[in-house]
């Protein structure tokens, strides 16, 4: 059997130590564009504060690839796939033939489309370039502008910040990490992060990045940095665009296999088109709580995508049983976050519960749905995260604890007294 996986990271290599598990004959190939053994893209924030080095970003040891008996095809683009004849075609005109592929593309830093976005010293942060492209561009630099205040434009913030550098974030929306907290859980991250000397702009976008040459036409003196929607103008030497990503699914034009933002799957990880599956940030999942398909960008959730896909290439079948798609932690200076699920619901059925202490830094908010909790937030003190997170997997029934829900206490003694 000729397996073909598209992707060397969460869900790539996930799906290849598992195929390799159950076909130890079968040939393995993997394609990448970056050329580089397989890394932790989560650990890009540590690698610009300076805690980890390349070699430590690894995810395998040195040898997997070999270990593993894997073919890599690295530093080679897949331009597109003929799934009539089966086969794959790279940028260097190589053509893959498979038995079963796996697309595990990942996603790419989705940048807004304004003047000057492309310049010199603008990034996103997806890949080990663009940190290598930060860190070196960041060398005698004095200012940063963070644009996007979800979950990686604060990590990066942070990171250079604990560098030495002056970092502004300009997030459009009223605040920071919108998708994930609500407006009482972003301001108390916000504070903490203020209170460290990070400067945040709400409510704004950006219009421009300016080079040097066009800002001293413009102002008539050197400088070199952003423009916001309302005109102020921000200076930074390099600036991170950090607003959000797109799913790789260009490669896909033309080859029948349906795409909305993502790839659609069904519960085996199969497109809609036989013997092609997909895994990781690049598909759209059913999220087991809230039932709604949609991407499910986290790194747990495209490796438990990617084992499951390369079971049912191998013949064995085996159900993608939907995870919490929303799930993200922070601890940024003091003050550790995390959110799971719906956090901020819309409509009679939820019912929200709360426990706001902002001079203590402390923020509780659980969502329920009937008798199910749906979603939380836990800030200042997550240690309830554990038993919250698996009475939501479990969707377990609440009645019997539910007066105790919201108590300080509140931990699995409970749950087994009334069990017990
Ligand atoms: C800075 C940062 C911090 C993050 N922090 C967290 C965190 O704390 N917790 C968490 O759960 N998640 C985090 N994430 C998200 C997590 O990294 C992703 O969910 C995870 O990497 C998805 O894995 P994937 O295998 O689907 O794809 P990706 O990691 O995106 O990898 C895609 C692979 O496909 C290859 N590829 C793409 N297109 C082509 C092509 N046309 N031809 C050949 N190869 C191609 C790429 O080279 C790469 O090997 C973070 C992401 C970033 C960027």
């Amino acid at each position: 059997m000729r397996y073909v996986i598209i992707g060397n990271s969460a869900a790539g290599v996930r799906a290849a130590e598992t195929l390799r598990a159950l076909d130890p004959a079968g040939e393995i190939t993997m394609i990448a564009e970056e050329n580089l053994p397989a890394y932790s893209r989560c650990l890009l924030p540590n690698f610009l504060a300076g805690y980890r080095d390349r070699e430590s970003l690894r995810i395998r040891p040195r040898n997997f690839y070999e270990e593993n008996n894997i073919r890599t095809l690295f530093g080679r683009r897949a331009l597109a796939v003929d799934t009539k004849a089966r086969e794959v075609k790279l940028g260097d005109g190589t053509v893959v033939p498979y038995d079963k592929l796996l697309i595990a593309t990942g996603a790419s830093s989705s940048m807004p489309p304004v003047p000057g976005i492309g310049g010199q010293n603008v990034f996103g942060l997806r890949h080990l370039a663009d940190a290598e492209g930060i860190l070196k561009a960041c060398a005698g630099a004095r200012r940063v502008v963070v644009i996007g205040g979800g979950f990686v434009g604060l990590e990066a913030a942070y990171a250079l910040y604990g560098q030495g550098l002056e970092v502004t974030v300009v997030e459009k929306m009223p605040h920071i990490l919108p998708q994930q907290m609500d407006a009482r859980a972003a301001g108390i991250i916000m504070r903490d992060m203020q209170a460290e000397g990070i400067r945040f702009i709400l409510g704004r976008g950006i219009a421009e990045i300016v080079n040097p040459g066009l800002w001293s036409r413009l102002f008539g003196r050197p400088g070199k940095g952003v423009i916001l929607e309302d005109g102020e103008r921000l200076k930074a030497d390099v600036v991170i665009v950090a607003t959000g990503t797109r799913p790789n699914v260009d490669l896909l034009r033309g080859s029948g296999i349906a795409v909305n933002r993502g790839i659609p799957v069904n519960e085996y990880m199969e497109t809609n088109i036989p013997d092609v599956y997909a895994a990781g940030d690049v598909v759209e999942t059913q999220d087991s709580i809230t039932g709604r398909r949609g991407l499910t960008p986290i790194w747990p959730n495209a490796c438990a995508q990617g084992r499951i896909a390369a079971y049912n290439m191998a013949g064995q079948k085996r159900v993608y049983g939907g995870m919490i798609g929303m799930q993200n932690a922070v601890e940024f200076r003091e003050v550790p976050a995390i959110a799971m699920g719906l956090t901020q619901p819309e409509g009679e059925e939820y019912e929200v519960l709360t426990d706001y202490r902002p001079e203590r830094n402390l923020y509780k908010k659980l969502v329920l749905k009937g008798d199910v909790l749906v979603g939380l937030i836990l800030v200042g003190d997550i240690r309830q995260a554990g038993v919250y997170g698996a009475l939501m997997k479990k969707k377990a029934d609440v009645r019997p604890f539910r007066h105790l829900l919201m108590r300080d206490d509140f931990s699995y003694g409970h749950l087994l007294r009334q069990a017990g």
